[in-house]
């Protein structure tokens, strides 16, 4: 796979990881089948005021017989055998009827944030696929957003950034995800259709450790001023490094502080709650 001269020892731990893998790749099939995905939600809060922006969607997997499995640990594998984009369908669908059904239970100013694998936006065009997917479902674009990391935003073809440019219009939002984490330069910003940046959480969690990482936060959030993109900073888990991002200039925070990724019902009960006090 890797070209001709190129040799490889083998040692007994590829090959149960080349086991997890056919293992973990047959049994997506089956949970996909089996309709055995899930979805959890995080919010994404402004800090000036307590109303709830964005709901991030995360994908869910609770296996029968491993218990959860982490995206971390299967999302690469789905990319890998192009599954992704099967499961990717599900992910989009699912997504937008849950926000679908908050948008008609009263949560309309809300945003439903999905995220997209770069095989994603190799493999469907785009336009089309985003867009049948809120026909179908009766969702209107203005509840989207879409998450797209730093690393697959330098390959874009020509043709998705155009695709991307049409679902702007259409008044969805998009995000470049695990912002700093790459290796993009500035004028990504200059010339891509984007309007929000996700810093990392690796960002974050240096912050209060390292000042050097805290000037880096401050540049992006001042950067994003003049350029007009909102910035959301993920992975906040205490009050230290809330205050200190506020005082940096950050307006868009999640994280464990506000609140774990949750079930639908659960983030639904608790805006009905909300609505009604
Ligand atoms: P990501 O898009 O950067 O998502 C943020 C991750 O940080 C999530 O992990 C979330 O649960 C976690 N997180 C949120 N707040 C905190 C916090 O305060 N502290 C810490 N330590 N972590 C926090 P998760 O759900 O395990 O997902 C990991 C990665 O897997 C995601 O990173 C994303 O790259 C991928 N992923 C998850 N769901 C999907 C999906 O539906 N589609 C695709 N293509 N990728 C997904
Ligand atoms: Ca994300
Ligand atoms: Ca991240």
């Amino acid at each position: 796979k890797e070209g001709r001269g190129i040799y490889r020892i083998y040692s007994p731990e590829m090959g149960s990881n080349m086991r997890r893998y056919h293992y973990l790749l047959e049994e997506m099939r089956v949970a996909l089948d089996t309709n055995s995905f899930t979805l959890s939600f995080q919010p994404i809060i402004n800090v000036d005021g307590s109303a709830i922006s964005y709901f991030e969607a995360l994908v869910r997997w609770h296996h029968p017989a491993e218990g959860s499995i982490a995206p971390s640990e299967f999302i690469p594998i789905a990319e890998d055998s192009n599954l992704i984009l099967k499961l990717g369908d599900w992910i989009l669908d699912e997504a937008c009827r849950q926000m679908a059904a908050w948008y008609n239970a009263g949560m309309s100013k809300t945003r439903i944030s999905v995220n997209l694998s770069g095989v994603q936006l190799k493999h469907r065009s785009l336009y089309q696929w985003v867009m049948a997917s809120l026909n179908k479902i009766g969702l209107p674009p203005s509840s989207l957003m879409l998450e797209i990391t730093e690393s697959s935003f330098i390959d874009l073809s020509d043709n998705t950034v155009d695709e991307l440019n049409k679902l702007r219009n259409e008044g969805i939002i998009i995000a470049i995800d695990d912002f700093g984490t790459g290796f993009s330069s500035l004028s990504l910003l200059a010339n891509l259709p984007v309007d929000v940046l996700k810093i990392d959480k690796l960002f974050v969690s240096q912050a209060t450790k390292n000042t050097k990482y805290n000037k880096i936060i401050q540049s992006i959030a001042d950067l994003s001023k003049q350029l007009d993109l909102k910035v959301v900073a993920e992975g906040i888990e205490d009050i230290e490094q809330l205050e200190l991002l506020k005082s940096l200039g950050i307006v868009y925070i999640q994280g464990y502080l506000i609140s774990r990724p949750q079930t639908s019902a659960h983030v639904g009960d608790k805006v009905l709650k909300q609505s009604v006090s």
